[in-house]
């Protein structure tokens, strides 16, 4: 007796083009004012929060960020997100906090 395995379809996730990458990767890519950031993303699964590491883009400096569940914490110092905002909003929009 012939057993037939039921295929099953699964979707695959459309292939990134890389050659427009959504973060930079690569050391000392010259930008305005310096060198690009170097950006790694990584997913949360379980109890493990998502996070992005930031990297310098001259030097092993970097940044570790976790996010999720209303809060952030930015290299071991952890914060609601509007603690954050209420420093970060007006700096990236060019103000003082
Ligand atoms: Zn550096």
């Amino acid at each position: 007796m012939i057993m037939h395995m039921a295929k099953r379809r699964i979707a695959k996730a459309p292939a990134r083009d890389p050659s427009t990458p959504r973060f930079n990767r690569k050391l000392a890519v010259p930008c305005e004012g310096g060198f690009r950031l170097r950006v790694y993303v990584t997913k949360g699964r379980g109890k493990r929060m998502a996070s992005i590491r930031v990297k310098c883009g001259c030097c092993s400096q970097s940044v570790v960020i976790y996010h999720g569940h209303g809060s952030l914490e930015v290299n071991g110092v952890e914060g609601s997100l509007e603690e954050w905002r209420k420093i970060f909003g007006p700096l990236l929009a060019g103000r003082e906090p």
